[in-house]
Order: C-alpha cells, then structure tokens, then sequence
C-alpha cells in the first residue's frame, strides 16, 4: 500500500497512530483478514502509551472495569508474543481525610457489586503493613486484586501481535490529513477502505468535528526501595470520568491571559510498585496547550504530596520525571466508530487508554467489519458531539 490502490479492492485500512489505541486497532482488523498498514510519525507508544503508569484499575466506575475486564483478556492473548510485565498487586485505595473515606467506602461498594473483593482497613492496620505511609491517614479500602503492565511493552505487544497477522507498521511517518478513501502521507497518498484515526490528544488535527483536548500529567521514578510497597496506591481524589474531564476542559482566552489556573486542575497521589523495586509516582492533570512550556513545577508538587501520605520515602532518590497528553474528552468517555467526515475513530481515552483501549478496538473492528459492534458501543459514537459541544446524555456510569 506504500503508492494508491483501487479502491475496489475491498480490505485496505490505514491506522493512524502507533498508540495504545493505534496498535489495538490494527491487531483487531488484521485478524479479522483485512490488510492493514499503521503509519506513526515517531516510534511506537512514543506518546502517553509509553509514559503512563500501566494501571489497569485506573478508574473504578462500573462502566470503566467492564472495560478493563474485556481488555485483560486481549492482553493475556498477546501476552505470549512480547513480554508486557502483567502481574496483579493488591490495589489500595487510600483516603487521606474523613471525606476521602466516605468517597472510598463508595467505591468500595461498587467494586463489590462488579466483582472484585474490597475491605475498609483503619490507618492503624495500614500502617503496620507499610511503615512508610504517615499515621494520621484516615484510612482506605484494600482491593485484593488489581493488574498492572509495562505500558510501552504492552502497546508493542499488540504491534507484535498485528504484525504476526499480516499488518505492516510504518514508523516515522506523518499523516497530514485524512479522509474516508485514504491518507495523504509525507511519503504521498495512499488509497484505502477504511481509514482509523488514533492519534490520542492530535485527533483534532486530522477529524476536525471531534472535541478532543489533552491533559498534561507527570511521573517521577524512583531507585529501587528499601522495604517492597506491598500495594499498588491511589488516592481517592482522583475524580470520576465526567467530573475528570469538566476540569480539564481547556483553558478560555480570559483564563490564559489572567493565568487563572497555574496549578492543576486535579492532582491525587499514585504509586505504582515496578519490577525490580522501584516505583512510579504521580501524578495531576492540567489542561495543556500541547507545545507549550508547562508544568515545570510539577515533579516538585508531586514529590510534596507523595511525602504528605509517604514520609517515610524522603530518602528515597527520585531518577526520572515526565510528563504524557492524555486524550481527554467532553464527557470523560473515549470516541469509538465513524466520524461526521466518513473517517473511523479510536480515541479519546483520557486516563483509561491502558484500561480500555483493548476492549474498545475489538468492539470497534466488529463495527467496521461486520456493521455492529455491540451496546457498549452505542454510547461511545462520535454522534453524540456536534459542533464540539456535547449534546444528549452522556454514556451511562450505572
Ligand atoms: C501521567 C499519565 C498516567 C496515566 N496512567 C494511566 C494508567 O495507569 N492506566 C490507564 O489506563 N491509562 C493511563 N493514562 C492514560 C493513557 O496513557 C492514555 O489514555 C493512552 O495512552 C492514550 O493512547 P492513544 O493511543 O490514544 O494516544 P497516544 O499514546 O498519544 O498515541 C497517539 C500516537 O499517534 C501519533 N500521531 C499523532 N498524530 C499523528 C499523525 N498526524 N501521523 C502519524 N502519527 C501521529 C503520535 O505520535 C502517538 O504515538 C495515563 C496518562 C498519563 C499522561
């Protein structure tokens, strides 16, 4: 497909994207028999595919852990092609304050109700447990089981595993635009059936109908730790997918030039055990500007929260820090099926790409495929934005 095709030829796709989103969606069309070629401008999970924490319980909303369950078993499926380090820790949801406890009690109830074993445990007892947690936490909610990966390994895997069914990936090249018929590359264009836009917080550039913005956050690394975290961390003021996506709403040309939001629009402490020792610290959300200089002060606000429930950590050094776009949408919920202007979406995952990207892209290749891709799906279409402004309701959060 590198010069143009007829388009009688029925089964050529164009992915664009060599994300999460990107990489699924050409495992679950390529396996599907259709001849698919992925174009990513940079390298692959280049992006917030490589730079995020790999938590697949980000997000507890029912919605959101009927998604992750789908995908966790699209990633034992590619597990054996590219190791993606999937192992499941104990997941504890950490309250800070009687009100944080209460939000956690919440979830754990809805938890519950979705299957998973979830216990409220006092300061004293999570303490014992983790010395390095500050004594004057009011609680949390241990879940017995969550799953974590390798991010950028697991992005690859899909790659690896699109490519074992016949997708090829073409890296370091640039979509400049997109349409339904095909793709006008740096390299010239290239005719197809069906093209998929999965270009995370860039969408825009290529579909201009979609309303999606980006939401900048940061990550520290640490060098391995004296004593094992025994638990995946995340406090509970992480805000739910609709309140999350409210405040990373981008800024207005008033807020801009006043500067009225410098710090982030949210920010919860998270900590994330890595294989070796070590660990991942975030992280906040900012409504980003993409190119701009941002967020400098970030690390250092991160570090502070993290000793505020972590004192006992101030001496552990801290090896690198970045920052990732999340694709952030209106209502919080990604954009999965066929655009205004013919072009098919995968995107808009916000702070649950990891999570849910898997699940989405299969839902999504058997509506492009075979012309119906499930209920989950029907709240999910990008119809439910016009003009760039959310209209109807909102997916259900049940
Ligand atoms: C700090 C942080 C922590 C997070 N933690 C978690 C977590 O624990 N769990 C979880 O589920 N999610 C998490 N997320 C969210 C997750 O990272 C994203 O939802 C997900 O990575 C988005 O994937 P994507 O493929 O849509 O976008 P991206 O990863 O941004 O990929 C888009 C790709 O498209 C390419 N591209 C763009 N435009 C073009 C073009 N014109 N031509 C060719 N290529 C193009 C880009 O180079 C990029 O590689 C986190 C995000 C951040 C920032």
């Amino acid at each position: 497909m590198s010069k143009p095709t007829s388009l009688s030829r029925v089964g050529d796709c164009v992915v664009i994207g060599g994300g999460i989103a990107g990489c699924t969606i050409a495992y679950e069309l390529a396996r599907r028999g259709l001849r698919v070629v992925v174009f990513e401008q940079d390298w692959l999970a280049s992006a917030a595919s490589g730079r995020n924490m790999g938590l697949l319980v980000n997000q507890v909303d029912p919605r959101a852990l009927r998604m992750m369950r789908s995908a966790l078993e699209r990633y034992r499926e590619v597990e054996p092609l590219a190791p993606l380090a999937l192992r499941t820790a104990p997941l504890l949801l950490l309250a800070r304050d009687p009100a944080q406890l209460t939000l956690a009690r919440q979830h754990a109830q809805a938890l519950r109700e979705a299957g998973l074993e979830a216990d409220l445990l006092d300061a004293r007892h999570l303490c014992r447990e983790w010395p390095a947690l500050a004594p004057d936490v009011a609680g949390g909610v241990l879940v017995a089981e969550s799953w974590l990966l390798d991010p950028a390994a697991a992005t690859r895997a899909f790659a690896e595993a699109a490519r074992e069914v016949g997708a090829r990936i073409e890296i370091g090249v640039r979509v400049a635009s997109a349409l339904p018929d095909g793709v006008l590359t740096d390299r010239g264009r290239v005719a197809a059936d069906a093209v998929v836009a999965a270009t995370g917080p860039w969408l825009s550039d290529l579909v201009p109908s979609l309303p999606v913005s980006a939401g900048r956050g940061w990550l520290l690394r640490t060098a391995p730790l004296p004593t094992p975290i025994p638990w995946v961390v995340e406090e509970m003021s992480w805000p739910g997918q609709d309140q999350l996506s409210r405040l990373a709403r981008p800024l207005t040309l008033g807020e801009l030039a006043s500067d009225g939001r410098p710090e982030p629009a949210v920010s919860a402490l998270a900590v994330a055990p890595l294989p070796g020792g070590a660990a991942l610290i975030g992280t906040s959300l900012t409504p980003s500007l993409r190119d701009a200089v941002e967020g400098v002060q970030m690390p250092r606000l991160i570090a502070e929260r993290a000793l505020r429930c972590l004192p006992g950590l101030s001496q552990v050094p801290v090896v690198a820090a970045w920052s990732g776009l999340r694709p952030m949408t209106p209502d919080g919920w990604p954009i999965v099926g066929r655009s205004v202007d013919g072009v098919w979406v995968h995107g808009g995952h916000g702070s649950i790409g990891m999570q849910a990207a898997p699940a989405t892209a299969r839902w999504l290749a058997d509506l492009i495929v075979a012309g119906e891709g499930g209920e989950e799906l029907s709240e999910l279409g990008p119809e439910r934005f016009r003009s760039g402004v959310l209209e109807g309701r909102s997916p259900r959060a049940d």
